[in-house]
């Protein structure tokens, strides 16, 4: 599991995990961003909550990750992402995956200053097409606006615009933190630094799973 504020880089670190272990990505925000996309009654009511930059009732994103998490790819392993975000998630997932045969084997929790934090999700941009990420700053397209894999138009999420960023880093600090303690008191806890490259990242995370006996 990856844990850590938004912004943290934990999408990209699950991606690269996923490749590298041949496991299922559980993001509960791609999860219920399809959602919204799809205009399903659920994304039609996660929508204006995820807008604002607020979580999304409990019920709704344990229904949604249990049913992912019951899917046969996921026997073989799997990274979360984004889930659990609340204590009451946290239970709720304890519970599945007890039934399910499938425990945590680590808990990696990405830390990143509050100021870098704000920065990176400011300038993230998004391919509308295919998905691809950009940073204004670090990783720009070569034309603006444009994605360099696909030539689709680079958007901002709404929840990353900047009140909306803070009021997001407030919703973790104050619902998700808690976790740290949580999962360290269980004893799957690793703590890396989330600054510096992706590749250093990967590499202190591949450090950390070795720490844990994961590898
Ligand atoms: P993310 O892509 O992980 O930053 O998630 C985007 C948004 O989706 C969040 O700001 C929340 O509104 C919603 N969301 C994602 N994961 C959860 C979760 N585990 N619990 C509640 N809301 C969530």
């Amino acid at each position: 599991m990856l844990l850590g504020p938004p912004g943290a880089g934990k999408g990209t670190q699950a991606r690269l995990l996923t490749a590298k272990f041949d496991a299922a990505h559980i993001s509960a925000g791609d999860l219920l961003r399809k959602a919204v996309v799809d205009g399903s009654a659920l994304g039609r009511t996660a929508q204006p909550i995820m807008a604002k930059g607020a979580l999304v009732p409990d019920e709704i994103v344990i229904e949604i990750i249990e049913e992912r998490l019951r899917r046969p790819d996921c026997a073989g392993g799997y990274i979360l992402d984004g889930f659990p975000r609340t204590l009451r998630q946290a239970e709720a997932l304890a519970e599945v995956l007890q039934y399910l045969h499938a425990p945590l084997d680590c808990v990696i929790s990405v830390e990143v200053s509050e100021e870098d934090l704000i920065r990176r999700l400011a300038g993230r941009r998004i391919c509308g097409a295919c998905g691809s990420m950009f940073h204004i700053d670090t990783k720009p397209p070569t034309r603006a606006e444009s994605c360099d894999h696909c030539g689709g138009r680079l958007l901002q999420r709404d929840d990353d615009r900047e009140d909306t960023i803070r009021h997001r880093l407030r919703v973790y600090r104050e619902q998700t933190e808690p976790l740290i303690a949580y999962y360290d008191k269980l004893g799957l806890l690793r703590r890396i630094d989330g600054h510096g490259t992706i590749d250093r990242i990967a590499q202190r995370i591949h450090r950390a799973l070795e720490d844990g006996q994961v590898l």
